[in-house]
């Protein structure tokens, strides 16, 4: 297939049996290369930090298997592992958002967490199953059965060794509360589809789907009317993006109100729009209902035949997607604190008791060759509390079996190179070429005459306005988007600042939008009926499943 916009054609890569002669690969890298360097050198339409400077560091180990397979804290057998750059990474971070380190697994106050060998993605996942299955009563314990057959091998005098089993095991929901093993997801309109499809992969409801087969007249935002997909974000589908608490807080009391723990995705930085859910403000207005409906902590009892036998855990899960916010924000927290800037972003990290999870990609903001990022959370939320001796730790904690050991080399390398002195210039750098690239657009408009729709959250690094034509979203690689804004169909595109981006990149690019053919015409179509259309019935499972837009791979 030729692609005339990239100019590479799939008959140059083409193996065959003999393989490539040494001129033919050359040929074939070669003109990749090129292409590769005109795209990146361009890049303005992704969260992707493209000044990366690792290969002085990385070249060396390429030719290395490097693996991180299983805990980060557990050495294990594959001694071909960088765990001990993972573990000074993951203390980075942990100080940075304000967990109780170095991780102890005696003491559950203190974080826990690993590399990701995905990016956010994975740590959506991975955080979402733990979620579920600490909200829905689920224990690892260790098998009896395994402990019978080692005292009885002992006895024997045998030498065999038999190693503890776990079996994985479910608190039945007391008779009184049929519902208090039952999760309900909330997340807001402007949420990542990586979250959406890890609650169809773990089969987590959400109170779309449950209030829609269960109550269907009972919609508390609009009594009578069909529930809402998502939880609504304020400012609608044009403005600033953050989840409406006031909406999240009148659902979120119906389904506690019904003794079903809650599971919440916050959102730092949305991936369209860039806005920072204030998830200390949604904490504070969820926590007094969360205790009114005991289910602040509550007592989960997992052997029916011994009350004593009970874990005390909370009755929701607050995950923080901080794909990219999580990566800066600390950094302009401290330049504010300095006098550095007149605004911060709103708390969303450890410091907050009610945060459970967080993620962060390293590719975005810091800047990687390749996928990778950071899961966090507090040890006592694993499935496996510290303080009981009757359970053990999985030692099989992380979602993939291998995990790339050169993310941690990467991740370190960065961080030993930089003090947070640059972090903050850095983070002060993006922010002030975001807030010109928003005035050069809004100036842009004007002398247009042409509404361009400019809009950007507060602080955000990204800035979106009307589609620009295709020759032009190929040469700085644009995603875009499609908004219902008062009725009206809109298409948008981006732009992220970067690192990597400069003052003149965006000069160049404003060059570009002032010719005659930048913006194309949209046909402005009123509003679709809401998604209904394709549903065949209201039987069965519903989920509202975006697949298109909000997305990373546009
Ligand atoms: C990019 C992004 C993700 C997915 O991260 P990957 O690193 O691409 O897996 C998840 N959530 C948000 C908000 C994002 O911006």
């Amino acid at each position: 297939m030729f692609d005339r916009a990239s100019g590479l054609d799939d008959e140059l890569f083409r193996l065959r049996a003999e393989g490539l002669s040494p001129a033919e690969r050359a040929a074939a890298l070669d003109a990749l290369f090129r292409y590769e360097s005109r795209q990146t050198d361009l890049l303005l339409g992704y969260q992707c930090n493209e000044r990366i400077d690792c290969a002085e560091t990385l070249s060396r180990y390429l030719d290395r298997h490097l693996n991180n397979v299983g805990d980060p804290f557990q050495s294990g057998s594959a001694s071909f592992n960088t765990k001990w750059l993972e573990r000074a990474v993951l203390d980075y971070f942990a100080a940075l958002w304000r967990a109780k380190t170095p991780h102890d697994p005696d003491d559950g106050a203190s974080y826990w967490g690993y590399l990701l060998t995905m990016g956010s993605t994975e740590g959506n996942l991975y955080g979402l199953w733990n979620a579920r299955d600490y909200l829905a009563g689920k224990f690892l314990l260790i098998d009896p059965e395994s402990a019978d057959e080692a005292r009885a091998a002992a006895s024997n005098g045998g030498a065999r060794v038999v190693p503890p089993r776990l079996v994985y095991q479910q608190a039945p929901a007391p008779e009184s509360q049929p519902n208090a093993r039952v999760p309900i997801a909330f997340y807001s309109q402007d949420t990542h589809y990586s979250i959406i499809k890890a609650m169809r992969v773990l089969d987590i409801r959400t109170f779309y789907e449950v209030g829609t087969e269960r109550y269907p007249r009972d919609n508390p935002l609009a009594p009578g009317k069909p529930w809402p997909h998502e939880v609504p974000s304020v400012g609608g589908t044009n403005g600033v993006g953050v989840i409406d608490i006031d909406a999240l807080t009148t659902l979120v009391a119906f389904f506690a109100s019904r003794g079903h723990p809650i599971l919440v995705n916050f959102n730092y930085g949305t991936t369209f729009k860039g806005a920072y859910d204030d998830v200390e403000a949604a904490g504070a207005a969820l926590l007094p209902i969360l205790r009114r409906y005991g289910l602040d902590e509550r007592e989960v009892h997992y052997d029916p035949r011994d009350c004593r036998k009970y874990d005390v855990r909370t009755g929701y899960w607050f995950h923080v997607d901080g794909a990219l916010g999580a990566a800066y924000m600390p950094f302009l927290e401290m330049a504010h604190a300095a006098g550095r800037i007149t605004t911060r972003g709103p708390n969303f990290d450890f410091r907050l008791p009610y945060v459970c999870s967080l993620v962060m990609s390293g590719h975005k903001w810091i800047g990687a060759p390749f996928p990778c990022g950071v899961y966090m959370t507090r040890t006592k939320l694993m499935l496996r509390p510290p303080s009981r001796p009757e359970y053990i730790g999985s030692p099989d904690t992380t979602f993939a079996g291998s995990r790339n050991g050169l993310s941690a080399l990467v991740l370190w390398d960065h961080l030993a190179r930089r003090s947070y002195e640059d972090q903050i210039r850095k983070a002060l750098y993006t922010e002030d070429l975001s807030a010109y690239a928003e005035r050069r657009l809004r100036e842009l408009g004007q002398r247009l005459g042409q509404a361009l729709w400019v809009e950007r959250a507060p602080l955000s690094l990204t800035i979106r306005f009307r589609a620009v034509s295709p020759a032009l979203a190929f040469k700085y690689t644009l995603a875009c988007e499609t908004l219902y804004v008062d009725g009206e169909k809109r298409q948008y595109h981006h732009i992220y600042v970067m690192e990597h981006v400069t003052r003149e990149r965006i000069d160049a690019f404003l060059n570009d939008l002032a010719a005659p053919d930048a913006f194309p015409a949209q046909e402005v179509r009123p509003t679709a009926p809401a998604h209904e259309s394709h549903v065949a019935g209201r039987e069965g499972r519903l989920m509202h499943v975006p697949h298109t837009g909000r997305s990373f791979s546009g």
